[in-house]
C-alpha cells in the first residue's frame, strides 16, 4: 500500500514501525529482492537478520535457465537439502557444472548473495516457519477484500478497521477452541505429547504431531558418547541428520534446525528423548508465543504487565471463567437488537461501574495499573478514566451506519428485479396522483 517504493518511503515505514513497537527492532525480517529496502534495512535494523523471499528467487529460475527441467530439479534440491554450508556450495559447483551452467550470469549473482537466501546459511535465527513472503501475500489478498484502488482515504480507514476487527474476532473464536477443548493425543505413552497439549494452541500443537507421526518411519543408526554428550545419527527415512544431546540438563542440537528456525521440537529429537527415556522436554523448548495462556492485551495496552509466567499463574482460570459468561451474552445478543442493545447498555455499565471503583481506589492510593517492563519488574501508573470514549455503545452505533464494504458486481437477475421494482413504484405513484386529481 506504498505509493512510492523508494528509499524516503522505506525509511519512513521502518521508523514507524519501531515507533510502534516501542523501539524493539524486529527479530528477523523477509522482503523480496528490493535494493532500496535491502541499504535501508542494513542502516536502520543493522542487528535485524534480513533475508530474501526464497519464492521470488526460485519463481524465476527455470526461466533463467532456458527452461532445463533436470537442472531446475536438481538446484531445488541443492538448495533446500544441504544440511552445512560446505555441502551446500560443494554440491551447488557439481550441479551447476554438470549442467554446463557455469557462464549463467543469474546464477553466479544468486550464488554470491547465497548468505541472504540459501536456508541453509540462515537456520541459526528464528523465522516462525518462513522462508517466503507468503504471510505478506496472504494479508494482501484479504485486505482486497476490504478494500481496492478506488477506496477514499475515509472510507480506508473504516473498511480496514473492519477487517482488523475481523482478524481479531478469528482469533479470539480459535482462542476460546484452544481454551475450551484439549486435543486428542495420537500416541499412547509418549509423555511429552501430553506435556506439550497442555500447553500449546491446536494449530501449534498439530504441527507438533506431525513430528510425533514422522517417530513411525525413524530409527537411530548410531550413537556414540562423548563426556556429558551423546551423539546420535537418526535416519528419519528421508535422510541423516545429526543429533547433540547433553546427558545433564537435557538439550540438544539437531543438524535440521527445526526448533531454530520454527520454534518446534523436532522428530529426531523426539526419538532421542524416547530412547533416553525423558518424559519432559527442558521448559526452553515450550515457547510462551505458542502457547495457549499467552494473550495480547489489544484493549487496553497501558494495563497489563507482568511477566508471561507471572501472567500466566495469576490468571489461569480467568479466561474459562469469563468465556462462557461471554459467550452466552452473545448467543443472546444475535437474537434481536432490543436484546442486543440490552447486553451492550448492561456491560457498559459493568465498565463504568468497576471504573469508578479503580478511580477511587487510584485516588486512595490502592492501586494502579502494572506495566512490564523489559526485566520484568512493575512500574505502577494511574488507570486513566476513559470509560466514556470507548464505550462499546458507541461501537455499535458507529458499526450500523453505511453499507457493508462490498463493491461486487450486481447478477442481471438482480438488476432485472430493481429496475421492475422501480418501474411499479413509479407506476403506483403515478396513477395514486391521478385518483388524487380526480
Ligand atoms: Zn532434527
Amino acid at each position: 500500500m506504498m505509493t512510492h517504493e523508494d528509499t524516503n518511503s522505506h525509511k519512513w515505514i521502518i521508523s514507524n514501525l519501531l515507533d510502534c513497537m516501542g523501539g524493539k527492532a524486529p527479530k528477523t525480517i523477509i522482503t523480496d529482492q528490493s535494493a532500496a529496502m535491502k541499504k535501508e534495512i542494513a542502516e536502520t535494523l543493522p542487528d535485524t537478520p534480513h533475508r530474501h523471499c526464497i519464492w521470488h528467487i526460485l519463481d524465476k529460475l527455470d526461466a533463467r535457465i532456458g527452461n532445463k527441467e533436470e537442472a531446475g530439479e536438481d538446484i531445488r534440491r541443492v538448495i533446500y537439502d544441504s544440511k552445512i554450508e560446505a555441502e551446500f556450495e560443494s554440491q551447488w559447483d557439481s550441479t551447476i557444472s554438470h549442467h554446463s551452467l557455469q557462464d549463467n550470469e543469474w546464477l553466479t549473482s544468486m550464488f554470491e548473495v547465497r548468505n541472504s537466501w540459501v536456508p541453509v546459511y540462515l537456520n541459526e535465527h528464528f523465522w516462525v516457519g518462513m522462508r517466503s513472503t507468503q504471510r505478506s501475500e496472504s494479508i494482501n489478498s484479504f485486505l482486497d477484500r476490504y478494500v481496492n484502488s478506488k477506496t477514499t482515504l475515509r472510507n480506508f480507514a473504516r473498511c480496514f478497521n473492519l477487517a482488523i476487527a475481523r482478524l481479531r474476532k478469528r482469533e479470539s473464536d480459535e482462542d476460546y477452541e484452544c481454551l475450551c477443548g484439549q486435543s486428542r493425543l495420537i500416541s499412547k505413552f509418549n509423555p511429552i505429547e501430553q506435556q506439550f497439549s497442555e500447553v500449546y494452541t491446536n494449530n501449534i500443537f498439530i504441527k507438533f504431531q506431525n513430528e510425533i507421526k514422522a517417530l513411525i518411519d525413524s530409527r537411530f543408526t548410531y550413537c556414540e558418547r562423548l563426556g556429558n554428550t551423546k551423539v546420535y545419527t537418526i535416519d528419519d527415512g528421508d535422510k541423516e541428520f545429526m543429533v547433540h544431546f547433553n546427558c545433564q540438563d537435557h538439550t540438544y542440537t539437531c543438524e535440521c534446525h527445526l526448533f531454530e528456525t520454527n520454534g518446534l521440537v523436532c522428530r529426531h529429537a523426539l526419538l532421542v528423548y524416547k530412547q533416553e527415556n525423558v518424559a519432559h522436554v527442558p521448559a526452553k523448548y515450550i515457547l510462551d508465543r505458542w502457547s495457549k495462556c499467552f494473550k495480547r492485551n489489544y484493549l487496553n495496552e497501558r494495563v497489563v504487565a507482568v511477566s508471561v509466567r507471572e501472567r500466566r499463574e495469576t490468571h489461569k482460570n480467568l479466561p474459562l471463567l469469563l468465556y462462557p459468561v461471554f459467550q452466552k451474552l452473545l448467543d443472546y445478543a444475535v437474537l434481536d437488537e432490543d436484546t442486543q442493545q440490552s447486553v451492550v447498555d448492561g456491560l457498559n455499565g459493568l465498565l463504568i461501574s468497576i471504573s469508578k471503583s479503580k478511580d477511587r481506589r487510584t485516588e486512595s492510593g490502592q492501586i494502579g495499573s502494572v506495566v512490564t517492563t523489559e526485566s520484568g519488574s512493575h512500574t505502577h501508573h494511574d488507570y486513566g478514566n476513559e470509560n466514556e470514549d470507548n464505550s462499546i455503545k458507541d461501537l455499535v452505533k458507529r458499526r450500523k451506519r453505511g453499507r457493508n464494504p462490498v463493491n461486487r458486481k450486481k447478477s442481471i437477475l438482480e438488476v432485472k428485479h430493481e429496475q421492475a421494482k422501480k418501474k411499479y413504484t413509479k407506476k403506483n405513484k403515478s396513477s395514486d396522483l391521478k385518483s388524487e386529481k380526480s
